[in-house]
């Protein structure tokens, strides 16, 4: 893997940041994007080169294609061509559909599904040329179950899955392979923000009794990012503690 870019997108914090952090430790070189909260990209690039590898920090918002293309641009004139890109930021807006607001829905889909459209295409470009390269969105259990209150993230969720299995048959000739990683629930700001009543009354249906750490998903991004994963495209990993069987 030594000296391969790598693109994380939404890896300042959370599930990104642990999944930049783990291809670094691989041997790439990570540009890790974010979209407001630059202390927290700073902090994580810090980590990255105190542990000995190489990252930048690259801010713009994934749900605008031209912040996406100047992200692209900077990247590349740093780094040069991405070869793995990671799909993870994303964001939750929850309420019932018939109080959902228009604005949320539209918010959560473009955060976390259209950027996926932005991203792969502009990351596209090089790996073909490269013959080379590896997508892995980061989509949810809620994408395959379905959950009260997440019509717009669950809905964002599946279209990843339709999006990585149709993507993974057009470019998989080339060398690229498509995958997606469906985490459970994992401590993160976005799941501290349930409160420890919710945490508490979703352990029992967690096979393992517990919620995930980021560094767990990243395990599996960084299988998916190996070399060691050449034969695996079009998938879907399931990383939940054994939540959804
Ligand atoms: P966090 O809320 O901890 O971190 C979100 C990250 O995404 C931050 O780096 C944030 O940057 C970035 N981000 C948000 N919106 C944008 C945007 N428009 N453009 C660029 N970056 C953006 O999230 P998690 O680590 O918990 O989640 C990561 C991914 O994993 C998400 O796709 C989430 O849906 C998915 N997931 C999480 C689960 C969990 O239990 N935590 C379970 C299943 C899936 P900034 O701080 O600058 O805003």
């Amino acid at each position: 893997m030594s000296g391969r870019v790598a693109l994380v997108t939404g890896g300042s914090r959370g599930i990104g940041r642990a999944i930049a952090e783990r291809l670094a430790a691989d041997g790439l070189r990570v540009a890790l994007n974010y979209r407001s909260r630059r202390d927290a990209a700073e902090a994580a690039v810090e980590s990255i080169t105190e542990a000995g590898g190489e990252a930048m920090a690259v801010a713009g918002d994934v749900g605008d294609g031209y912040a996406v293309a100047a992200m692209f641009a900077s990247v590349e004139e740093s780094l040069g061509p991405v070869a793995v890109l990671v799909n993870n930021a994303g964001i939750t807006a929850d309420d019932l559909l018939l109080r959902m607001k228009h604005e949320d829905w539209d918010a959560v889909i473009q955060t976390n599904l259209s950027s996926a459209y932005h991203t792969t295409k502009a990351a596209l470009r090089g790996m073909l040329r490269a013959r080379w390269g590896r997508i892995i969105s980061i989509t949810s259990v809620a994408g395959i179950t379905g959950n009260p209150g997440q019509a717009n993230y669950a809905a964002a969720k599946a279209g990843l899955i339709g999006f990585t299995k149709s993507v993974a048959k057009e470019v998989g000739s080339r060398g690229i392979t498509v995958n997606a990683v469906a985490p459970g629930f994992i401590e993160t700001e976005l799941t501290d923000a349930l409160g420890e009543g919710v945490r508490d009354a979703l352990l029992p249906a967690i096979s393992l009794g517990r919620f995930g750490t980021p560094a767990e998903i990243a395990s599996a991004v960084g299988y998916l990012a190996s070399d060691d994963a050449a034969y695996i495209t079009g998938q879907v990993l399931v990383v939940d503690g054994g939540l959804a069987f």
